[in-house]
């Protein structure tokens, strides 16, 4: 078994989170240290850890992420100017929790995808 993260906490509500959405198969809530006017983490339920791990059984759950961003993206009022959706993996994508999340960022205008090298 994977071990869990602050994340499954946050999930079952054992740690505070300024939560906006949560159902059967997926939860939303504010990041903690936001990058944008609007900074959403929307995570699955179940525990996977990254990308790499991601299985058919896991098709409607990570649907489910897409529909949520969407929905509280319209919620949040950035759905017409647009947003960025983002799942890092690893090292190298900058993965920091190990309970894969999607993130929501909008609000400003948020400039190139990745820095110029
Ligand atoms: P990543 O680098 O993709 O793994 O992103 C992890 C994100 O989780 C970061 O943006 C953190 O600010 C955020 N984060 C960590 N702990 C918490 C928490 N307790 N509540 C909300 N967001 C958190």
């Amino acid at each position: 078994m994977p071990e869990e993260t602050i994340f499954s906490k946050i999930i079952r509500k054992e740690i505070p989170s300024e939560m906006l959405y949560q159902d059967d198969l997926v939860t939303a809530f504010r990041d903690i240290n936001a990058q944008a006017p609007t900074h959403v983490l929307i995570v699955p339920n179940k525990l996977i850890p990254t990308t790499n791990e991601v299985s058919a059984a896991d098709e409607q759950a990570l649907g489910r992420l897409f529909i949520v961003a969407a929905k509280i993206a319209k919620e949040e009022g950035i759905a017409a100017d647009g947003y960025r959706l983002i799942v890092n993996c690893n090292d190298h994508g900058g993965q920091e929790v190990f309970h894969l999340h999607m993130h929501l960022l909008g609000g400003r205008k948020l400039g190139r995808m990745l820095p110029q090298s």
